[in-house]
């Protein structure tokens, strides 16, 4: 099958033939129809995060059920299915507690090292797969756990951003953050990520929804999701002055930092009022340290940092409500998708999302 491989840290995508083993025990083989093109994959790609090379990236997938090994339970032949990295094993403490996204056992999830690994060359020789998914490729190799049934409703260039863009922004406000009705909200970031924390302030009844964004574009976008106000930082001479300007007191109650920049992350601890929290969600390079002072920003006026996983996501009960949202009218997944690539245009699809003027980009198979 073709795939598009990543040899080196730094290198560009290449589009390679990559072997695909067949189903054992609780996998299931998936015919990608869409795959979204996430940062993630693009911070791997371009950051030495330890993965070993040669990798197949990608993990925003949705697509047809083609075959399934012989452990599996809850999936069928021709099933669609949206798929999550979160991988839970369903029976560690973590997951019995409700929290699979903290699962202590994802690597029952995978093949062992024993095993022979579920993408290689021809000559044999291993490809890394990426997050048990690998979905810059024409079919991926899946725990079930990680796959989720979605209806026929959400058309599978859409369904695929269930998987990451979604649970990821909208899964912080909903339920990492809990936001409530009258509560503020300052959202960093107006991609495909933030994007959705913006809907779900929506969703949750947020008073005031404050989109910040260096793009005019996307704050448009934030503004048809959802947004009651918009800052371009290039615009206002200070970003947290402007935001207590909006809320009329000292901050908002939820900041979510979707970027991954060190500036923005003490900016997001700088806009949160007494008692509120900044949430990272933006990938930090790794080293990153954050300044905070705790004495005044944290101790005399009480505020929480506070790191989100996955929107703290829960992908088979999440992934299902989120399709019946998209089908009701409230919650927008149409315009998250700014174009539609093949395979082949995955480098321009990247290099259009560092320039910053899309939500997301799609690549779609026949
Ligand atoms: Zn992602
Ligand atoms: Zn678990």
């Amino acid at each position: 099958m073709k795939a598009a491989v990543v040899n080196a840290v730094g290198e560009d995508f290449v589009i390679e033939d990559v072997e695909i083993a067949d189903p054992i025990g609780g996998e299931v083989l998936v015919d990608v129809k869409a795959s979204g093109l996430c940062h993630s994959d693009a911070h791997i790609q371009k950051i030495d995060f330890g993965f070993p090379m040669p990798v197949v990236l990608g993990h925003e997938i949705a697509g047809v059920v083609k075959a399934v090994g012989p452990d599996v339970v809850d999936l069928k032949v021709g099933d669609r299915v949206a798929a999550s990295l979160v991988g839970a094993c369903g029976v560690c403490d973590s997951c019995i507690a409700g929290k699979r996204h903290i699962c202590e056992n994802t690597d029952s999830l995978l093949r062992g090292p024993d095993e022979p690994s579920r993408l290689t060359r021809k000559d044999g020789s291993a490809v890394t797969q990426f997050q048990g998914i690998s979905g810059f490729a024409e079919q991926c190799l899946v725990h079930e756990n990680q796959l989720v049934k979605v209806p026929e409703t959400v058309p599978f260039d859409k369904a695929c951003l269930l998987g990451c863009g979604v649970v990821t922004g909208a899964g912080a406000v909903l339920k990492t953050a809990g936001v409530r009705v009258n509560d503020d909200v300052a959202v960093i970031g107006c991609g495909g990520v933030g994007l959705n924390a913006v809907q779900a302030a929506r969703l949750a009844g947020a008073r005031r929804i404050i989109a910040i964004d260096l793009q005019p574009a996307k704050l448009e976008l934030a503004k048809k999701f959802g947004a009651t106000h918009v800052i371009n930082p290039n615009e206002v001479e200070d970003v947290v002055a402007a935001v207590h300007e909006i809320t009329g007191r000292k901050g908002v109650d939820h900041a979510f930092e979707v970027i991954g920049l060190k500036p923005t992350a003490e900016q997001a601890f700088q806009l949160v009022g007494p008692d509120g929290t900044a949430y990272l969600i933006g990938m930090q390079r790794p080293g990153t340290r954050l300044d905070i002072d705790p004495i005044t920003q944290m101790i005399m006026t009480p505020r929480t940092l506070h790191g989100v996983y996955m929107g703290s996501t829960n992908a088979k009960l999440d992934i299902p409500m989120f399709a019946d949202y998209y089908e009701q009218g409230r919650f927008n997944l149409d315009d998250l998708v700014s174009r539609t690539i093949t395979l082949d245009e995955i480098n321009e699809g990247y290099a259009e999302l560092d320039k910053g003027g899309v939500a997301r980009s799609v690549i779609v198979f026949d």
